[in-house]
């Protein structure tokens, strides 16, 4: 699949370690206004002092293609869903 961000593929972004370790779905994205950070969440509530990765956005992209459809999210928006198979808002 086409690598659909203008970010570089090896752009540090964070990831919450549900995501990493234990598979969890990517359920809320934010891009930081002030760095243009990418930030990928899980849609656990407790993620105040959460374990953060960094992996790259390839990485992140090959976890869940579906981030994807965020590719031209703007800076300083954020999108959530309540599941892997159900869309963006
Ligand atoms: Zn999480």
């Amino acid at each position: 699949m086409r690598f659909p961000f203008k970010d570089s593929e090896d752009v540090a972004v964070f990831a919450c370690c549900h995501i990493i370790d234990e598979g969890a779905d990517i359920c809320y994205v934010s891009h930081d206004e002030d760095d243009g950070a990418w930030q990928f969440l899980c849609d656990r509530d407790n993620h105040e002092d959460f374990e953060g990765r960094v992996i790259s956005l390839k990485e992140a992209f090959e976890i869940d293609n579906s981030i994807g459809e965020l590719a031209d999210l703007k800076l300083g928006c954020e999108a959530v869903r309540d599941g892997k198979t159900l869309s963006w808002k």
